[in-house]
């Protein structure tokens, strides 16, 4: 089912862009090496993701190596390459947010403030200017709650637990995986994108000026 205002891109666009953002990633330092992974919805009935595969470098990552999978992360294009160990927890996404795309990073300072903050289950963030460049906030005065998830190898059940902290708090733009890194989406491949920097911006600042002195 296509509706034109509801899917204007087709696959190859959407690799071809998918696989940009994870080169721009790198070189901004927030996905090194194979971290990091990054999809889009291609088809909402049945449901399409665009998906990176698993161990590409993202500095190196090129849209032929994006592909295209199922609602049960099955692999619909190049059945030889396996798409990326955290499929599930993007299509998790997509399902409980009606998320258009779904960015993950590892940066230095997600990873420092996913583990600073674990304790209290979340970070709040408020008080900063570029709150605003996420969806529907229109002041530097709104508190941004960005969950913290324990971090796990069984991804069936970080998926459930991703579902259950996503139903907990539905205003959220992201969320933090504890010594891992940072999931964020958007209704549009651009909006997650824009997501990603301002939330990466927001910890970057954050966790430069709570530095201890000792
Ligand atoms: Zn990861």
């Amino acid at each position: 089912m296509s509706d034109m205002s509801d899917s204007p891109e087709s696959f190859p666009q959407i690799a071809a862009t998918l696989s940009s953002i994870a080169r721009s990633f790198y070189a901004r330092g927030w996905a090194v090496g194979t971290s990091g992974n990054l999809s889009a919805v291609v088809q909402r009935e049945p449901l399409r993701l665009a998906m990176s595969p698993s161990g590409v470098h993202k500095g190196e990552l090129v849209a032929d190596q994006i592909l295209m999978v199922d609602e049960q992360g099955r692999v619909l294009s190049a059945p030889s390459v396996k798409p990326s160990d955290e499929t599930s927890l993007h299509l998790r996404i997509v399902k409980e947010c009606g998320a258009g795309a779904v960015l993950h990073t590892h940066s230095i300072w997600n990873t420092v403030l996913s583990d600073l903050h674990a304790a209290d289950g979340g970070l709040a963030i408020e008080g900063y200017e570029m709150l605003k460049g996420l969806h529907g906030v229109k002041t530097h005065l709104h508190r941004e709650w960005l969950p913290i998830i324990e971090n796990s190898q069984d991804m069936p059940a970080l998926a459930e637990l991703v579902g259950a902290t996503l139903s907990k708090h539905p205003a959220a733009h992201g969320f933090l995986l504890r010594r891992h890194g940072l999931y964020s989406w958007g209704q549009t491949l651009a909006e997650a994108k824009r997501h990603v920097e301002i939330l990466e911006f927001l910890l970057e600042a954050i966790g430069r000026t709570s530095r201890r002195s000792d």
